[in-house]
């Protein structure tokens, strides 16, 4: 991130931080600018009418002018501030609800980038920097919002004071050093003066509290991981209680005491910064004072014009100050612009192809098509990103839609990994996966996905209907969703459940919604997959969380529950791969043995024998 940026920069940041703020919290923007411009407006206009009214009081006293200048104050008021209330109440609901919306800008963000870079550590302290800048302190799109308010006020005070105005400075006392040209250079330097010190004392504060937001990112965390994970996460709860697991995150309170005592301390040095502008911005005022009173006195204008040139400079000079506060600060919400674009452009590497997969063909399970596709992985190598060792090396397996395949293998062989390879979460670091010969980079990756049901190990439930979670949709077909929780064996809690397909999953949302088991929420998994009715199903450990009698009614349908499909099971219970059609066994990244169940058993010197032993003498003793 660049630390200085030209007034070019600043603009194009600003600009994209509006298309933003339009995009997603629409109206805010121009609310807030016309609530600015309607401020600016309502005192400037009755000081205006009231300098009016005070002139004719002190002049001709004509009675029906009188009354309209006094009818014009109240219904003016009145009118400008019913308007601008009415503006304030609708962006006051907007801007309570931006800081959900700029949640949805880190969401969006989250779930189109590139599956790998989610996990990029380097990539996660990123977005958690810009993240948190924004939604603790409103760094970056919420000092746009606030900034922007500001500057439109102070734009529309300067051009309206200005204009009330002119004629202090045309108006003539017949006096030659009062009528001096000079005088308009006096003021404007006097005016100038108040707003650079202002801006002044506030890029000083802005730094150190810059360093200081920098600096309380990580103290931030530790806060919420401690309120939020540490003290109302039931899961943590056991642990807390077991390890007092608390005392290591005091500890970093106490640090953070020792940090913000030092920061105390260079933000009282500062108090210096505003008391001395205030100085300056006093004396401008006492000399544009001397000069509207000089001037009346000399007979240039009535006492009515005094009290609007008062007020009229007055007001000039807080638009200045404001205006070069927002500037100063604009250089400050620009660089935390920065770094939001800096993470929201980070491209997304994944090559997307646009071969069409023939999914129609093979979703509808038209046999002569279907039993041509082959999947094959050449040689593939891969080493997650970061990582030092490789996770895969010279993996080479092919096999062909419509059969059953079993991946066995002790923990961390890489099983789980073929299969995020599989679907495209990453992709090869060297060699290639071929879909009919053809490298799966070259598919539509939209298309490519819509071959795969998984049910990985940590798949995830949403505090959702039952219904939509299986059918991953608002609207979906009823019957078809309880077909595919009755295959996955979950017919009696169907029954069970209060509102059926639409009782709510778990209680985040909903009071009445029903907590599940792990091995219930595996079924709904199954049947999510199920649903789908996509061609390949993958299930990775799908019987993990089942007791063994649900572990033995899945392995008894499972036939049924597959039917034509082809099925990719990983599984660390040899039992339940014996009805595959291949088996393929890995270790350390690699297949090392491949055939049917009695073949490999037959190699006694292999890795599927001495596995099959281990979990047969294991059983025998149990
Ligand atoms: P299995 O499914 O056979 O238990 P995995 O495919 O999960 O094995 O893991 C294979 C290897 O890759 C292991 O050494 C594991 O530590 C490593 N690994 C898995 N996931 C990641 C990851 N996200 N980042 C880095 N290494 C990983």
């Amino acid at each position: 991130m660049k630390d200085r940026l030209t007034l070019k920069e600043c603009i194009r940041i600003t600009k994209r931080g509006i298309v933003i703020l339009r995009k997603y919290c629409p109206g805010l923007a121009g609310g807030k600018a016309v609530s600015a411009v309607l401020a600016a407006v309502q005192p400037l206009l009755s000081v205006w009418i009231s300098a009016k009214l005070i002139n004719e009081l002190a002049g001709k006293q004509r009675g029906t002018l009188i009354v309209a200048y006094v009818a014009s104050v109240v219904l003016c008021n009145f009118l400008l501030l019913l308007i601008k209330s009415m503006v304030d109440r609708i962006t006051e609901e907007k801007e309570a609800q931006m800081w959900n919306f700029f949640g949805m800008v880190f969401a969006d963000k989250a779930m189109t980038m590139d599956y790998a870079d989610l996990e990029d550590t380097k990539i996660l302290q990123q977005k958690q920097e810009v993240s948190e800048n924004l939604f603790m302190f409103g760094n970056g799109l919420g000092q746009l919002v606030w900034g922007m308010n500001s500057l439109v006020n102070a734009a529309a005070s300067i051009v309206l004071s200005l204009s009330l105005t002119v004629t202090l400075f045309v108006s003539h006392t017949g006096t030659k050093w009062m009528d001096s040209p000079l005088w308009i250079v006096g003021i404007g330097v006097c005016v100038l003066l108040g707003g650079m010190a202002n801006a002044k004392a506030t890029g000083k504060e802005n730094v150190v509290f810059e360093k200081w937001c920098k600096e309380t990112v990580w103290f931030n965390r530790m806060f919420v991981f401690y309120e939020h994970e540490l003290a109302k996460s039931p899961e943590r709860a056991k642990d807390v209680r077991i390890y007092k697991q608390q005392k290591t995150a005091k500890r970093a309170f106490a640090e953070m005491k020792k940090r913000d005592e030092a920061v105390g301390c260079l933000l009282r040095a500062m108090a210096t910064y505003p008391a001395l502008a205030a100085a300056v911005v006093g004396i401008g005022t006492v000399v544009c004072w001397v000069f509207v009173v000089l001037k009346a006195s000399l007979g240039a204008f009535g006492v009515g014009s005094i009290v609007q040139y008062i007020g009229a400079l007055g007001k000039l000079s807080t638009g200045v100050q404001d205006m070069m506060f927002v500037l100063a600060d604009n250089a400050v919400y620009c660089r935390h612009l920065q770094g939001l674009y800096e993470y929201l452009d980070i491209p997304n590497r994944k090559e997307e192809g646009t071969l069409s997969v023939d999914v129609d063909a093979v979703c509808n399970g038209r046999d002569e098509v279907y039993g041509d596709f082959e999947i094959e992985f050449c040689n593939v190598s891969f080493r997650y990103p970061g990582a030092k060792e490789y996770s895969l090396r010279n993996l080479s397996l092919k096999f062909k839609l419509g059969k059953r395949l079993a991946i066995v293998g002790k923990n961390g062989s890489g099983k789980s990994t073929f299969i995020k390879l599989l679907c495209r979460l990453y992709d090869p670091t060297e060699g290639e996966i071929r879909l009919n010969g053809v490298d799966i980079r070259e598919y539509d990756y939209e298309e490519y996905l819509r071959i795969f049901s998984v049910v990985f190990q940590d798949f995830k439930l949403f505090s959702f209907p039952l219904g939509q979670n299986v059918a991953t949709a608002m609207e979906y077909d009823k019957e078809k969703a309880e077909q595919c929780l009755v295959k996955a064996g979950l017919s009696q809690r169907l029954e069970s459940m209060p509102k059926g397909l639409d009782t709510a999953l778990y209680k985040d949302f909903e009071s009445e919604g029903v907590e599940i088991s792990g091995g219930e929420a595996q079924k709904v998994a199954l049947a999510r997959a199920l649903y789908k009715d996509a061609p390949v199903v993958v299930l990775d450990e799908p019987t993990a969380a089942l007791d063994p009698i649900a572990e033995a009614e899945i392995y008894t349908k499972f036939n049924e529950l597959v039917g034509k499909k082809t099925a990719i099971y990983i599984s660390h219970r040899l039992s339940s791969c014996k009805f595959c059609d291949e088996i393929a066994v890995f270790e350390d990244g690699t297949v090392v043995q491949r055939g049917r169940h009695e073949e490999l058993l037959k190699e006694t010197d292999g890795l599927y024998h001495a596995l099959w032993t281990a979990q047969a003498q294991y059983y025998e003793a149990g």
